[in-house]
């Protein structure tokens, strides 16, 4: 056999044992879903104990009737009793799989929602910047993913193995009493070949990395080309044909790859075939001398010989089932790192926020920061002091890259500064309950999300108690009220084509309208707004934060753009540059100042009067 080639994957020894996720799983079973416990490990496991004896003894019964010569209607008796209690068995252990099966899928249903309750409650810096909480995640979630997920197939393998330890109990009962050389034979040409067939088959497992990277291929290729934000791409700009000789490719990799895999396992079958030969040869031999010598009967040597088989393949299960075992808890080891995973702040826990209807004083005091896993980067804010009164306008400027998301974000109290502390009414951010200090915030951002509802539940972020009225008014002032009452349904219109074959579609510019509106029907005390308007055109940039400026009275708003001409209005514009507040005042004191912020404002406006006057805006 060629030596197979080493493939290098780093080990990562998983976070809880084997012992340790069994009873979890056994534990969540009791918890949520008793009926894999007594109905699937219990009863049905019983049956299959059962199944397999009535199984063991048929032939040797009826072969043992007629040896003793006993009439027709008793050996028919005992076949009719035979055949009945397959059936029974058989069909009571389907009636009650089906129980079982549909409580196996929900327990791991649960275990799915356990995941991503925890991903959408963790802090979100941990969700958004914790690479090991996000390769966690994949794997936990992967572990849930389908029937054959570790979550839901470890039932069948405990399954087996219970089956197989009651029936190894039985059999080694049996045969100690009777044949004890006939133990010891099987273990001798069984242990030894399960071993090295496990080995052997153990190849798909040592070389799963490198099957998962090109199945990882193949299906970004076929995501692709089916992924509707692609379609227009892969329309203008021809690429089928690109997409064609990735996908053939791909398969050509996977199916060399499947190839030497078969040229291995094939050794798999001719040492099982060589085991199997040693033993039954062995057995039939001892057998054989054992009819000779000493008188045993044919129904005797036929239940034996059935046992030498069997025996055999009780003691692999029980191998190969304690293997898989193992295998499968390493899976379910990551769904519980996800779900004990150390969050850097609860959500929770802390000082409540009165909520006012108010807004409170935001003040960053000597706050720098870098991002988590960052230590060797050069800080993104450096010494940032900084406080948003209540009812002011705030602007943040600069360009691209400056700082100015990071420093909305550390307001928010998605992150906490590296040095330095930032407060509300005076408490660090980092003793109050976050999730009540959200709740003071109605955010737009750059990347923002449409999920699959309707379009009132999208502005209303919720699916019950709407106030229509004010989400018709919410829409209205972000200009979308004929776009949307001329949609088939109106405001019950769904949005999503990923889920919803009936979805509207919708321009990114009206999409990020709609957020805009959702925004406004928080209606909390303090707005932030960052660069929502990228899909917008700098005119309605300009428009749209002027109008959230007149909607927004007695709330505080914080304006993020690079656009300088959309946040004039403010009372007060920082310019972030360098990892500093660079510069900091009205409009007017900047521009008399002379500095950077005139410098760029002069840049800009000279280029959207050209580009205004290209695109024949004066003529109008
Ligand atoms: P702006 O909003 O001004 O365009 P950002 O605040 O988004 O700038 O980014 C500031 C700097 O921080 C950039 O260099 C960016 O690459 C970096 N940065 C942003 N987000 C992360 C992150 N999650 N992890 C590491 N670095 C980040």
């Amino acid at each position: 056999m060629k030596k197979e080639k080493k493939v290098k994957e780093p080990k990562k020894k998983p976070k809880f044992g084997t012992l340790s996720c069994l009873g979890f799983m056994l534990r969540m079973a009791a918890r949520h879903e008793p009926i894999i416990l007594w109905i699937g490990m219990g009863v049905i496991s019983l049956l299959m104990v059962l199944g397999n004896l009535t199984g063991l003894f048929v032939s040797p019964m009826i072969l043992s009737s007629i040896e003793r010569g006993a009439p027709l209607h008793e050996v028919l008796l005992t076949i009719l009793i035979f055949i009945g209690a397959g059936m029974l068995i058989d069909g009571l252990k389907g009636y009650l799989g089906g129980f079982e099966w549909y409580s196996r899928i929900t327990l791991r249903s649960i275990l799915n929602a356990m995941i991503s309750h925890k991903c959408s409650h963790i802090s979100y810096s941990t969700k958004v910047s914790d690479e090991k909480f996000g390769e966690a995640v994949r794997q936990g979630a992967n572990a849930c993913g389908s029937n054959s997920s570790a979550t839901e197939a470890i039932w069948p393998t405990i399954q087996t193995l219970i089956v197989n330890f009651i029936n190894f109990g039985i059999y080694v009962s049996m045969l100690t009493a009777v044949e004890p050389v006939l133990l010891l034979l099987i273990l001798v040409t069984t242990v030894p070949g399960y071993f090295y067939s496990k080995y052997i088959n153990g190849w798909g497992w040592r070389h799963r990395e490198e099957e998962n990277e090109i199945n990882r291929g193949i299906y970004c290729v076929s995501g692709n080309a089916g992924d509707i934000q692609a379609a227009k791409d892969i329309r203008i700009f021809g690429m089928r044909p690109w997409f064609d000789d990735l996908y053939r490719s791909g398969m050509g990799l996977l199916e060399a790859f499947h190839n030497r895999g078969a040229r291995v396992y094939i050794w798999n079958n001719i040492l099982d075939l060589i085991f199997t030969f040693l033993r039954n040869g062995v057995a039939y031999v001892y057998l054989i001398g054992m009819v000779l010598e000493h008188g045993m009967s044919a129904s005797e040597f036929l239940l034996y010989f059935s046992m030498v088989g069997g025996f055999s393949g009780f003691v692999s299960g029980i191998l190969g089932g304690l293997s898989d075992l193992k295998n499968k808890c390493k899976e379910i080891s990551a769904v519980r790192e996800v779900l004990t995973y150390p969050d850097v702040f609860p959500l929770d826990t802390g000082k409540d926020v009165p909520h006012t209807g108010r807004p409170g004083v935001i003040r960053f005091e000597n706050v720098s920061f870098r991002y988590p896993g960052e230590e060797n980067n050069p800080y993104v804010l450096k010494n940032i002091n900084l406080t948003l009164s209540p009812g002011e306008r705030l602007a943040v400027v600069g360009l691209n890259g400056a700082g100015k998301t990071t420093l909305v974000k550390l307001m928010v109290g998605f992150y906490d500064p590296t040095e330095g502390r930032i407060t509300y009414n005076g408490v660090d951010l980092r003793d109050l309950k976050r999730r009540e200090y959200y709740k003071e915030f109605s955010a737009v951002f750059q990347e923002f999300n449409l999920f699959a509802g309707s379009v009132a539940e999208n502005v209303a972020a919720s699916q019950t108690n709407i106030d229509m009225a004010r989400v018709k008014e919410c829409l209205a002032y972000a200009d979308l009220t004929e776009k949307v009452e001329s949609m088939p349904e109106g405001y019950d219109s769904k949005l999503n084509r990923g889920v919803y074959e009936e979805a509207q579609e919708t321009s990114g510019g009206e999409q990020q309208r709609m957020v805009l509106a959702r925004a406004l029907y928080k209606g909390a005390p303090i707005l932030l707004l960052d660069e929502p308007t990228a899909a917008l055109d700098p005119i309605a940039e300009s428009e749209i934060y002027q109008k959230y400026n007149d909607m927004t009275e007695g709330k505080s708003a914080v304006y993020i753009s690079h656009r300088l001409a959309s946040t004039r209005f403010c009372d007060r514009i920082l310019l972030i540059d360098g990892n500093i507040i660079a510069e900091e005042g009205s409009h007017e004191a900047l521009m008399k100042k002379r500095g950077k912020y005139a410098e760029l404002y002069e840049v800009q406006s000279r280029y959207y009067r050209e580009d205004y006057n290209a695109k024949g805006g004066a003529k109008a």
